[in-house]
């Protein structure tokens, strides 16, 4: 009777309840954000660590509640995906962000070379017609397809199985490049990697911040780009936070580099000013 009675105050525990409601309350409210477009994508640079110049951009959602004020991807994008709404999410972002870098060719002519690279769900990419609908897009906005980068975290890209590999090898029929976001945080098979048609590791921002005062965490990052190198794949560093982590990606010969120290994420107004004012690190 003891047992049965901790499962029942397990179950009723009123904490799990407002977890279970919270969790409700905010996919009713993906839902209606959906519907009205209440999104918006901000644009982080990346920078070539060589030049010194924005190679392109990565495109992170945003969301602005009309009462809660600013969610986190961090807080919805785990609800999006429980709810299997995350690819419509992905979708929208995948079009406003192709939109903004056609604008931008046009805007800045003498920057062909910008990419956008855009986050990628592992429900996305299962989807039918993911590459009839990236082809669509790639039409509508006038973009090519090597101008687009897929971000698709390391789990999803090790769990693919072979219908998948295909559909990732058809990717680059259109010219599309995939990165494997937060590399280092999941475990790779070494042979999957080979096999898997990818163009760049983003070495995860847990090592760059450790990299300066740890030891560990550089020969971390040095054991990424040795391997990302050795396997003709370029290498972006997430997190850059410091002039010194900076100094030691390049001595690494990182090709590279995101982060704050270059700038933050910005709405596509701000990141237009920063492309205007020909930034150099
Ligand atoms: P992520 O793809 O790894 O994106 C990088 C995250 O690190 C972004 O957080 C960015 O703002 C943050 N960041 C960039 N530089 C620094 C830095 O120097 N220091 C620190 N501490 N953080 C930095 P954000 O925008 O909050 O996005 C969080 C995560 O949400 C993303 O991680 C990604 O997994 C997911 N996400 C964002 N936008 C989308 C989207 O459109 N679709 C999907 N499926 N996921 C998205
Ligand atoms: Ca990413
Ligand atoms: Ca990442
Ligand atoms: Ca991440």
């Amino acid at each position: 009777a003891k047992t049965s009675y901790s499962t029942r105050h397990v179950l009723f525990d009123p904490k799990i309840h407002e977890i279970l409601l919270a969790r409700l309350q905010m996919e009713t409210e993906l839902r209606r954000a959906i519907e009205q477009d209440a999104f918006e994508v901000y644009y982080q640079p990346i920078v070539c660590l060589q030049a010194g110049i924005i190679s392109g951009f990565e495109a992170l959602v945003r969301w602005n509640h009309p009462t809660w004020g600013r969610v986190s991807p961090v807080e919805f994008i785990p609800v999006a995906e429980e709810a299997r709404l995350i690819s419509l999410i992905d979708r929208w972002v995948l079009q406003a962000a192709c939109h903004q870098l056609r604008k931008w060719q046009q805007d800045f002519p003498h920057l062909d070379y910008l990419t956008m690279s855009v986050n990628i769900s592992g429900q996305q990419l299962m989807q039918l017609g993911l590459l009839e609908r990236l082809d669509g897009v790639l039409q509508e906005t006038g973009i090519s397809g090597n101008q687009l980068k897929l971000e698709i975290t390391e789990s999803v890209i090790m769990e693919n199985t072979a219908s998948e590999t295909v559909l990732l090898n058809q990717l680059r029929t259109l010219g599309i490049q995939l990165s494997i976001d937060d590399f280092g945080t999941g475990y790779s098979s070494l042979g999957r990697l080979h096999q898997l048609p990818i163009d760049t590791l983003k070495i995860d921002r847990s090592f760059v911040n450790r990299m300066e005062t740890d030891s560990e965490g550089y020969e971390i990052v040095r054991a990424i780009l040795t391997l990302a190198h050795s396997l003709e794949m370029d290498a972006i560093a997430e997190g850059i936070e410091t002039s010194q982590q900076l100094v030691q990606l390049r001595e690494l010969g990182c090709n590279y580099g995101q982060g704050y120290f270059f700038s933050p994420p910005m709405n596509s107004t701000e990141a237009a000013a920063l492309l205007a004012a020909n930034r150099r690190w």
